[in-house]
């Protein structure tokens, strides 16, 4: 059976040149790099000049950079941080409505500590509605937070003229920039943030590590105390082999950037053409203009039936995607995100994300919609929503 993997927002697969890198660090230079003997020197080395090659990448101070433990920390670091940080200057944040359950959840525990939340909504593609957003600003408000790229839909947000807005009115910025590192290239200098997370598994790093930028004069509260690690902002051993790999692997997938960019985008684009052509009742889920979403992104919804009764099917079939996000399945909520843009609920419950890495050929993807043609028919076969559908249809 084949193994197609096309999961690739929910995490990569480790490039095998930032194994590499990252072995000696396990085998070798195992040492803490707090200590100070020679093995700790070459740890504190090694996580030295990853951060310089971070910061350089993404137009960053290396003193502006805060390894994490991923995007989910740096995501709730981010807003726990500002929050207690800025707490006398107020208690008012922003959001947008699609935010990764990192952000939400977060948000929803702030509250229940006495913060107040503005949930910004999205247009019919998942755009963020900047006037909502500067309307929503207030003399309490300590930070306007939009993700640069949504991780179900693929919406690249307005990410400068947030800022700006935000900026306009003395308001920090930050930035869940998760999905877009390594699809697209990111520049906190160009984007204006004051703040950014970002994380390694997604553009073929390892996982469990992941950054937080935050701009000289930010002032934020920590999340993880313990030691003096990160500058004393966030304590607990470094993660050397995994900040070595993070390095890397940012490194290639700039350095590849436009060649993965445009073999990804036209794999993407062959598999919406012929699901838009060859399978009926289904609708495209995100911009349509493809220079404004990811290049792998590809979402729809499949009307009539499960999106779970498609997942498992393809699964059987060796075919490995995603309904709504990796991190809220299990629940069998509609997303977030389509019903932010508009979905209605029936319809939101027969979605799929499809999303292509580096990994996928092109004959992966006609297999696939091959595949999900006879499965997508023998659901619906078996839907009674559809053969009502055909009875209102014959009327
Ligand atoms: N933010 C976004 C937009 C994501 O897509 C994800 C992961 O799917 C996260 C945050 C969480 O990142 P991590 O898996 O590194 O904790």
């Amino acid at each position: 059976m084949k193994e197609i993997y096309l999961d690739h927002a929910a995490t990569t697969k480790l490039d095998e040149r930032v194994l590499e890198k990252m072995t000696p660090y396990f085998l070798n230079d195992y040492g803490n790099a707090n200590s100070q003997h020679g093995f700790g020197r070459a740890a504190q080395q090694a996580v030295d000049e990853a951060r310089d090659t971070i910061a350089g990448l993404i137009g960053a101070k290396a003193s502006e950079i805060y390894f994490t433990s991923g995007g989910t920390e740096s995501d709730n670091w981010a807003l726990r941080g500002v929050a207690s940080a800025l707490k006398d200057k107020g208690n008012h944040l922003i959001i947008s409505k699609i935010e990764h359950a990192a952000m939400l959840s977060t948000a929803k525990e702030l509250e229940k500590e006495g913060f107040e939340f503005s949930y910004i909504g999205v247009d019919s593609e998942g755009f963020i509605d900047l006037d909502e957003l500067e309307k929503a600003i207030r003399p309490t408000t300590i930070l306007v937070s939009c993700m640069l790229a949504n991780n179900e839909i693929g919406t690249i947000e307005p990410i400068k003229e947030v800022a700006e807005i935000a900026h306009r009115h003395g308001v920090l910025c930050f930035t869940d920039a998760v999905q877009a590192m390594g699809a697209l290239d990111v520049n906190v200098t160009d984007l204006g943030v004051d703040m950014m997370s970002f994380s390694a598994h997604k553009f073929n790093g390892p996982k469990g590590v992941g950054a937080l930028y935050i701009k000289t004069g930010v002032k934020i509260g920590r999340l993880i105390s313990g030691g003096h690690q990160e500058r004393t902002r966030r304590g607990g051993t470094t993660n050397v082999p995994g900040v070595v790999g993070f390095a890397e692997a940012l490194k290639l997938a700039k350095a590849e950037l436009k060649e993965n960019y445009d073999y990804v985008a036209n794999l993407r684009n062959r598999f919406v053409n012929r699901v838009k052509t060859e399978i009926p009742f289904v609708k495209f889920n995100g911009p349509e203009d493809f220079s404004r979403r990811l290049p792998n992104n590809a979402d729809f919804s499949f009307e009539y039936i499960e999106g779970e009764s498609i997942l498992f099917s393809l699964d059987l079939a060796g075919i490995a995607v995603s309904s709504g996000s990796a991190c809220s399945s299990g629940s069998l909520d509609p997303s977030h995100v389509l019903l932010a843009i508009g979905v209605p609920e029936e319809i939101a419950h027969g979605s799929i994300r499809f999303t292509f890495g580096k990994e996928n050929t092109m004959e992966e993807v006609d297999y696939t919609v091959d595949t999900l043609k006879e499965i997508v028919t023998r659901l619906r076969a078996m839907s009674p929503l559809f053969d009502l559908k055909g009875d209102i249809k014959d009327v």
